[in-house]
């Protein structure tokens, strides 16, 4: 299609692949919706006055203060059938000043990301992959994190998860019952085995999972445990026999 162009050219911009298309004659067939415009996430939309914010807190052995995160939503189409709740900006605050400078640059780095719009949901799986070269830690529940910075990205996918952008991933009934079941199978297990000589072993780290089990690869939580000659992972389900 060629456009002749009659008049000065003041001003142009690139088309994105979110625009919409140029009216053309089907669209226009459309019947249009009483003039309800959709906004979407974009770099131009104003801070509002008032924002939804939610307070994590992190205690890590490797920081001597606790670290709190501040992630504040932004509302998009309030009270319409599009309305969605999106991350706008984060902050993170601490007595411990020693890692201000880089917590700062990521914050900022972070909601710049925010306010871009579109898909941000990548920077939880970019920070959990960072490992510290001094060793991670585990938390209660017996779930490893690499970092710091790991830790950060599972607040902000907890974060993301409770409003709607991260889904968790479908477990199908039949394979959540059969997780119960190997669960059930294997503390009943124990018991017989253990007799009742060793009490509460199992809650020693706080942990759902027995005490001996080792980290699963896949879901980086201490709940691999040996099932029927198969290491079988109590928490998500992954079984190194398939
Ligand atoms: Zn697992």
């Amino acid at each position: 299609m060629t456009i002749k162009i009659e008049k000065k050219i003041k001003g142009y911009q690139v088309v994105k692949p979110d625009d919409k298309p140029a009216e053309t004659p089907k669209a226009a067939a459309k019947p249009k919706s009483a003039g309800a415009e959709v906004i979407q996430m974009h770099e131009s939309v104003e801070r509002p006055e008032v924002l939804v914010g939610s307070t994590y807190k992190i205690k890590s052995p490797l920081f001597e203060h606790a670290l709190y995160v501040t992630i504040n939503d932004i509302v998009l189409n309030q009270g319409t059938p599009h309305e969605q709740r999106r991350p706008f900006e984060i902050f993170i605050n601490s007595k411990n000043m020693d890692h201000f400078q880089w917590i700062v640059a990521l914050t900022r780095i972070m909601s710049a990301v925010f306010r871009k719009g579109g898909d941000v949901t990548f920077l939880v799986e970019e920070m959990k992959a960072v490992f510290d070269p001094r060793g991670g830690y585990f938390k209660a529940g017996g779930v490893y994190m690499p970092s710091i910075v790991a830790e950060i990205g599972s607040v902000i996918e907890q974060h993301l998860k409770l409003i709607g952008m991260i889904k968790d991933p479908d477990i199908s009934d039949s394979q959540r019952a059969l997780m119960e079941e190997k669960r059930a199978a294997y503390e009943s297990g124990q018991k017989t085995a253990e007799d009742t000589d060793m009490p509460a072993a199992e809650s020693a780290e706080g942990g759902a999972f027995p005490a001996s089990a080792s980290l699963c690869s896949k879901c980086n939580t201490k709940a691999l445990v040996l099932m029927d000659n198969c290491q079988t992972c109590l928490n998500c389900g992954y079984s190194k026999c398939g």
